[in-house]
């Protein structure tokens, strides 16, 4: 499992720059390695939707330290290339999810309070 660093030394020379200038944008896509220590972990962010989640939390580009905007996008998709071989979309992972009886559960009653309650905000409250 190629360690965070690593995909930054391959952004720098992708891209230019230092590795430092990418390291944050990798270090949030394995960041998710705190929960689980095995590859499972790619199963929050390496896919369609974390690529685009990295652009809303750093921006649509970064500026790196040899002076190029480098769309962030792009780096995030660099890094799971370079793990998975390719972007595979949320539902890939997702299908591989074995259901299980507790996860579609109905749930418990709620109770009473919660039921009769009225709201309490809005225009007319
Ligand atoms: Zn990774």
């Amino acid at each position: 499992m190629a360690h965070s660093y690593h995909h930054a030394v391959s952004s720098a020379r992708k891209w230019g720059g230092r590795p430092e200038d990418y390291q944050p944008i990798h270090d949030w896509l394995d960041g998710s390695k705190v929960i689980l220590a095995d590859f499972r972990h790619r199963a929050l962010r390496h896919h369609s939707e974390g690529c685009f989640a990295a652009e809303a939390l750093f921006g649509i580009t970064i500026t790196n330290s040899a002076g190029r905007a480098v769309p962030v996008r792009m780096i995030a998709e660099q890094h799971i290339i370079e793990d998975l071989g390719c972007i595979p979309s949320f539902a890939d992972w997702v299908r591989c999810i074995k259901p299980e009886p507790w996860m579609g559960r109905v749930g418990t009653r709620l109770d009473a309070e919660q039921t009769d309650a009225t709201p309490t905000e809005g225009p007319d409250a």
